[in-house]
């Protein structure tokens, strides 16, 4: 009998399970530099690895180089980047202005041993562009800036307790996606469900004298691409203003969405805000800000400031390129990009309804995660729920019709990704539905 003979007459778990095997062997056999790399690289790093993220079975890919939304991979093939690595790609693997920015401030020296010029404009630009941001300072990373964002919040209120969501990814040491985790900062966390109003009004009622402050993505990122529902963060903008605690909105991702970010779309004002990923130009980067008299607690000529370290918080190169990217994304590109993202997601949703496929693309602008389930996508549990293994076989179909996306179903256009590159995606997922679709018709 021929595999698809044996797949056609196979109960559904089994034919999946089987096409499941084919598509990874299919990779296997067409990746042979990635996986001799990947073996190479085990020697000396634990899983070949040293961001989880990128981390799939049975190997992944190793990327040669990128030009515009293009990439490439060790073995040779040429991929659209939908990843757009994972929001800090924004710019392209090539733009311009962010290289030359990066060479200008290298011309100067690197390492400069001191404060430069770069970073009070670059603090500047992004006070003026996220209005409810009075002062603000810089990290390496997001994960970062959350970490000193809490330290504010529990040290200015001298409380304890911090209130976030089941689902939420804040950095590689504060994540929620399935529960707390083992390598999470020690804090006295509250877990929520995202979106659910009544559930958190009671855990906000019941923690009302220990809150120190609520961290809250205005839509779970990396945790799904579902947004939150404008009730919901108005509530716990509402319930802490009356307590005491801070609501800190943790826009890594969203702040491309508009200028101010999520927040300004709806109105909310955070008393402290978390920045990360594109604002840096693609380079490591991260902020944290807010209204000044929280911000004050880092004021250093103040008798009892909190201190916060970091070597490379003004690097030269990171300032320069970040004042680059905010001249490149101005306010009207912002909101191009969104109109543009929530076309394409329309037109996938319509696909995937039209086909009666059991998929969803969720998200908001130019950020979507596709999600294999037919109940309506509004928290953590929800995306737990969707089928991973119909999710995994619709990666290795992506990578083989040039697309390039995160394993988990992740997309972040870039600002190069135009109507063509859209179109390419819109017939790789119609194709993938036509070949599929015995798996759930
Ligand atoms: N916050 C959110 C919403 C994120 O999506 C991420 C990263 O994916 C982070 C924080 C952490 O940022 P970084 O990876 O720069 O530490």
């Amino acid at each position: 009998m021929t595999t698809s003979a044996r797949s056609a007459a196979a109960p559904r778990g089994e034919a999946l399970a089987e096409a499941l095997q084919e598509a990874r062997a299919a990779y296997t056999r067409a990746n042979p530099e990635s996986q001799r790399q990947f073996d190479a690289a085990c020697a000396h790093m634990p899983g070949g690895n040293t961001r989880t993220v990128l981390f799939h079975s049975p190997f992944p890919l190793r990327i040669a180089r990128g030009q515009d939304c293009r990439l490439w991979d060790a073995d040779g093939h040429e991929y659209v980047n939908f990843l757009g690595d994972f929001t800090a790609g924004l710019f392209g693997h090539t733009n311009p202005a962010i290289a030359s920015a990066v060479s200008a401030a290298l011309a100067n020296g690197i390492s400069l041993s001191g404060h430069n010029e770069l970073e009070a404009r670059f603090a500047a630009r992004i006070c003026e562009r996220f209005p409810t941001i009075d002062r603000v300072r810089f990290t390496n990373s997001g994960t970062e800036a959350n970490l000193l964002a809490l330290a504010a919040a529990t040290a200015t209120t001298g409380r304890s307790k911090i209130l976030v969501f089941d689902g939420a990814y804040h950095g590689s040491v504060i994540a929620f996606t399935g529960g707390s985790k083992p390598t999470n900062v020690p804090h006295e966390w509250v877990i929520g469900t995202y979106n659910d109003i009544d559930g958190t009004k009671a855990l906000l009622d019941a923690h009302r004298q220990s809150l120190a402050a609520v961290l809250v993505e205005p839509m779970l990122g990396s945790g799904g691409c579902v947004p939150a529902e404008p009730e919901f963060l108005r509530l716990l903008r509402e319930h802490t203003r009356e307590s005491g605690a801070l609501l800190i909105l943790d826009e890594v991702m969203t702040s491309r969405l508009a200028v101010g970010g999520r927040q300004g779309m709806l109105g909310i004002e955070a008393d402290l805000t978390t920045l990360g990923k594109y604002l840096g130009g693609g380079l490591s980067f991260g902020a944290f800000g807010g209204r000044s008299e929280i911000m004050a607690a880092y004021d250093p000529r103040t008798p009892e400031f909190l201190s916060h370290a970091g070597t490379f918080n003004n690097n030269v190169v990171t300032m320069s390129a970040g004042l680059a990217a905010l001249d490149e994304f101005p306010p009207n590109a912002a909101d191009q990009l969104t109109v543009r993202g929530d076309q394409l997601r329309t037109e996938l949703n319509q696909l995937c309804a039209q086909s009666g496929a059991p998929m969803v693309f969720t998200g908001l602008g130019s950020l979507m995660t596709v999600h294999f389930t037919e109940r309506t996508v509004r928290c953590g549990a929800d995306v737990v729920a969707g089928d991973q293994e119909l999710k995994e076989l619709f990666f290795f179909d992506m990578l083989s019709a040039g697309i390039y996306l995160a394993r988990r179903g992740m997309i972040a256009l870039s600002l190069p990704i135009g109507p063509s590159e859209c179109r390419e995606l819109v017939e790789a997922v119609a194709s993938f539905i036509e070949h599929r679709r015995r798996f759930w018709a």
